[in-house]
Parts: structure tokens; C-alpha cells; sequence
């Protein structure tokens, strides 16, 4: 039994087929927990810095989503991915070979994935003929043999989309690779989605990675330090029922000062009603559920993630590391089901330590539980809602 598993199935990603019939071959069942909270942000482009320990399938986090935003073939590679070793970077591409056996015109898909690996140790020449005669549009490799194939004009990084750093610490720890590295992405166009992965991350190393990202998301899993959420307020309202909610809601949405908010519901049923109810008092509200075309969820997402939309009706999907950095307020219309989705679902405001504000509405004995368990858990208090809030403080 393979550790870390989660509940849910890669189905639930939205993977194209043809990927879903590989990782099914693979023998893959479960998402791991990293893939769990890695693929949906990787699958959105977003920029990713990861730590997990070992054996947790970080590879399959990035090879998986950046075959599933591979574009139709044109001969430009639009992947690359850098490592620390001959043998990483072999079993990397490996692992891109094994999840792409069905990205292949013969197979009627129309996206092809071509992989070549390029490390030290053996003659570049053939290298160098291989990538010429197969026109790969991923690359693996070390950072040596990479610059060479750069610098000599072999490998153009000028169409790269994906910037992958495989045991980031270790290629950034090296000062030669390091600069390597940092080579490589001036070579590449601005717009890039770029992923490190590691299993051990120092402060200092964060930091450094962190340079070569727009605002990533930082998954941290087996990380303890992620439980505690500083700067987070959170209050809890007794509720009797949902008549009683909106109208609470809404004098919320009246009196509180918020940059986006963030408005959890149980069901994709209560998102469109609750929506559909705000709308009505001319708030300029959005929704997103699992039962949303994958376009129209990208859309939403990207409307409010732009600024474009202030308020966001969600239920469970983006209640997990999605990151929103301009949320300054999540509320529990619906409480949760257990500690932990509260803590997800909290965590989207007040992001890596910035201010905000939950509140969490609570009506059945279960709610009341699950507020315990949340108190238990974080060690937190969270008190009734009082009066009045001094809006600086959130
Ligand atoms: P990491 O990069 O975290 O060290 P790897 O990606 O190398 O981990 O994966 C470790 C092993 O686990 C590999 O053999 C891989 O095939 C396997 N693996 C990864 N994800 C899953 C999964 N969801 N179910 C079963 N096995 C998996
Ligand atoms: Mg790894």
C-alpha cells in the first residue's frame, strides 16, 4: 500500500484521457497527499515551490501537468526540466515516457510528447544528433550539459512554457549550478509557469527559490509549522437557519471591509442558490463547484484571482491550496465537515502569515462539533462574532 493515500482518485483532476489510461496502467489509484495538493494549482499554471519528503511522487505532480498543458506539437521544446543528477534526470524522463505512451498521433491524440534527456558523462555529438533528428518539445537534464546544448545554440529555450527545478535545494546549493540555472531562465520568455520540488527546504533556500517565481503557491506537506495560521481572526455565528444566513451574510458584506472574500457553501446546489440570491441585491458575485465545465471553473478562476470579481461562492474545490493572495475574508456559509477542510478553507485568507478574517456560521450539533474539533486541533479560540471589528485589524 503505497503512503500517503488519499481518498479521491485522479479522476478528479480532470486529466485527459489519454493520461488517466497511463497512470491507470502505472498502477496509480490514489493521489498521494502532495499530488493532492500540488496537481490542481500545477494544472492552473500557477507557479509551485513544494517540499514533501520522499517517496511521495512529487515527479508525477509535474510530469503529469505539464502533459496535460502540453501544446499540439510545432518541434519547439515548450518543457525543460533541470536536475541534480545523470540518474534523476534518466528516471524523470522515464516517468514522462510511461505517462505519455498514449500522447501519440498513431493513438489519435493530437498533442505529442517527445522527451530527451541530456546529462554529462557520455559524447554530447550523439546528444546533440538525437535532439536534432527527434525534435523533442520536453527536456530533461543536468545543468552542465544543458548550457553547453544552449550556449552552442542546439536547444532554444525561446518557446519554454514549463520551468521545472527537480530537488531544487541541491541545484540551488551549488553555486555553479545555481548560476546555471539562473542562465537558463533569462533565456526563457517571462511568462513561464515554474515548479521546484524538494524534499528538505531551508529558510534560506526558500527564499532563493522563491526569486525565481511569481506569488507561488508553497506546499509544505509533513510540515507542522502549516497548521498554526498567524494574523488569522476567527469568530463563529449561532445561526438558526438559511433565511437566516443570507440576511446575515448580507449585513456582513455591508458592514465589513473586505479586498475579495471568499464564501464557502456544502453543495453545488447551494452555490448557484446563493449566488443566485446575492446577485439579486446587486452584489457582484461569482461562483465555482466541481460540476462546472473545467473552461468555465479556469475562467472564474482567473477573473478572480485578476481582481475582476470581488466575491467568490465556492464550494470544496477551491478549498484546498489554491491561492488568492488578496482575500482578506473566508466565511463558513456552511461549516465544513471536519478540522481539516476548515483549516484549507480558512487558510485562503491570510496567506503566509498576511491578516485576515474567518467566520464561521454554525447551526446543527455537528457544526458545533466540528468547531470544537478546530478549537482541539489548532489550538485556537474562536469566539462568538463580536459588534464591532477595527477593519485594520483584518
Ligand atoms: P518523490 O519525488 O517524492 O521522491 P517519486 O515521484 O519518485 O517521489 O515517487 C516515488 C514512487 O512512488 C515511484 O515509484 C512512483 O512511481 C510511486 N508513486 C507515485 N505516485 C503514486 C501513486 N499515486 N500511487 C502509487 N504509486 C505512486
Ligand atoms: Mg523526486
Amino acid at each position: 500500500n503505497y503512503a500517503g493515500v488519499q481518498s479521491s482518485g485522479f479522476s478528479d483532476f480532470f486529466l485527459k484521457p489519454e493520461l488517466l489510461n497511463a497512470i491507470s496502467d502505472c498502477g496509480f489509484e490514489h493521489p498521494s497527499e502532495v499530488q493532492q495538493e500540488c496537481i490542481p494549482n500545477a494544472l492552473l499554471g500557477l507557479d509551485i515551490l513544494c517540499q514533501a519528503k520522499s517517496g511521495m511522487g512529487k515527479t508525477a505532480v509535474f510530469t503529469l501537468a505539464t502533459l496535460q498543458q502540453l501544446p499540439v506539437y510545432d518541434g519547439n521544446v515548450t518543457v525543460l526540466v533541470v536536475c541534480h543528477t545523470r540518474e534523476l534526470a534518466f528516471q524523470i524522463a522515464s516517468e514522462y515516457s510511461r505517462f505519455s505512451k498514449y500522447m501519440t498521433p498513431e493513438k489519435g491524440c493530437e498533442t505529442e510528447a517527445r522527451t530527451v534527456v541530456v546529462f554529462g558523462g557520455v559524447p554530447k555529438e550523439r546528444q546533440k544528433q538525437l535532439l536534432l533528428t527527434k525534435r523533442p518539445n520536453i527536456i530533461v537534464g543536468t545543468p552542465g550539459r544543458l548550457k553547453d546544448l544552449i550556449d552552442d545554440g542546439t536547444i532554444s529555450l525561446d518557446h519554454i512554457k514549463h520551468f521545472v527545478v527537480d530537488e531544487c535545494d541541491s541545484v540551488l546549493d551549488s553555486s555553479k549550478m545555481r548560476s546555471d540555472i539562473s542562465g537558463f531562465f533569462v533565456k526563457c520568455p517571462r511568462k513561464k509557469q515554474v515548479m521546484m520540488f524538494t524534499a528538505t527546504l531551508s529558510q534560506e533556500m526558500r527564499e532563493m527559490a522563491m526569486k525565481y517565481m511569481e506569488s507561488p503557491q508553497l506546499v509544505l506537506v509533513d510540515d507542522e509549522s502549516r497548521l498554526t495560521l498567524h494574523g488569522l481572526q476567527q469568530y463563529y455565528i449561532d445561526i438558526k437557519d438559511d433565511e437566516e444566513k443570507e440576511k446575515r451574510l448580507i449585513g456582513l458584506l455591508d458592514a465589513l471591509e473586505y479586498n475579495q472574500i471568499v464564501i464557502f457553501v456544502r453543495s453545488k446546489h447551494r452555490a448557484i442558490k446563493l449566488n443566485q440570491a446575492l446577485q439579486k441585491h446587486k452584489y457582484p458575485s461569482t461562483a465555482v463547484h466541481g460540476a462546472m465545465a473545467q473552461e468555465d471553473r479556469l475562467s472564474e478562476y482567473h477573473s478572480f484571482k485578476t481582481f475582476k470579481s470581488r466575491i467568490l461562492i465556492s464550494t470544496d474545490v477551491f478549498g484546498r491550496g489554491v491561492d488568492f493572495e488578496r482575500v482578506n475574508i473566508v466565511v463558513n456559509y456552511d461549516m465544513p465537515r471536519d478540522a481539516d477542510s476548515y483549516l484549507h478553507r480558512v487558510g485562503r485568507a491570510g496567506r503566509f502569515g498576511t491578516k485576515g478574517l474567518a467566520i464561521s456560521y454554525v447551526t446543527s450539533s455537528e457544526d458545533k462539533e466540528v468547531l470544537a474539533k478546530v478549537q482541539d486541533r489548532f489550538e485556537v479560540k474562536v469566539e462568538t462574532l463580536p459588534e464591532e471589528i477595527d477593519p485594520s485589524t483584518y
